[in-house]
């Protein structure tokens, strides 16, 4: 990949307001999250001064040196979007702006806890909407309980669904997937719907997608 971030940035904006077009909907419907996981402050202060303002990070030990490294960058917003263990909650529940991935109840129990005082934080519940034995996410059917246990923590905001799908390059798959997540979100409620990568970003967003979260596109390969 070439170009500068700012280049890249650009072009994925570009690519994400196309998008937004064809699926007949207002550009600022879609956040776009900037995945930095494992690139330099250096990259990240480079897409902050192209105008980016939210950034993902997927480590929660990274995620806490980075927002320290990157403080005087006002109005920079941290979601934390991989899974977290309860030891490493206290990271997150300080620098986040957003969680992405909560699919565990300790978790949810222990980032309540750890916001209080703070404004609730703002989450959205993953789903393993590919069925993969492997990945996180609560399977579908165990949404209901969940969500019913997590609304009832005070340190919490449920904004939407989350769901990070096998990658395929099948397009009616990719899209049966996100059609599943947003059919889910549909019916428990949730309006926020964080899906798509940059493999597959523009279908997320025909689909629905209200925070897309592009990494490679941006930043390079990560090695
Ligand atoms: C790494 C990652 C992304 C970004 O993936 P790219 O393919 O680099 O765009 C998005 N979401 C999650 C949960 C990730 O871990």
């Amino acid at each position: 990949m070439s170009g500068s971030v700012a280049e890249r940035l650009a072009a994925v904006r570009e690519r994400v307001a196309a998008a937004c077009a064809r699926a007949g909907r207002p550009v600022e419907s879609v956040t776009l999250l900037a995945v930095s996981k494992l690139k330099p402050a250096a990259l990240i202060r480079e897409a902050y001064a192209a105008g980016q303002r939210d950034f993902g990070e997927n480590y929660a030990q990274e995620l806490r040196d980075k927002a320290a490294e990157l403080a005087d960058l006002e109005g920079l917003r941290w979601h934390a979007i991989g899974p977290l263990q309860t030891n490493k909650v206290k990271y997150v529940a300080r620098v986040a702006s957003a969680f992405h991935a909560l699919d565990r109840p300790e978790v949810a129990r222990e980032l309540s806890k750890r916001r209080e005082g703070a404004p609730p934080l703002p989450c959205y519940v993953e789903v393993n909407v590919g069925g993969e034995a492997t990945k996180s996410g609560l399977e579908p059917g165990a949404l209901g309980a969940f969500l019913e246990e997590a609304r009832a923590l005070p340190g919490l905001q449920l904004v939407g669904l989350m769901s990070l799908p096998p990658p395929t390059d099948d397009e009616a798959r990719a899209r049966g997937y996100f059609q599943t997540l947003r059919e889910l979100a549909r019916t428990h409620g949730l309006p926020g719907l964080s899906m798509g990568t940059t493999h597959d970003f523009e279908l997320a967003i025909q689909e629905g997608a209200t925070v897309v979260r592009v990494g490679t596109a941006i930043f390079g390969e990560r090695t």
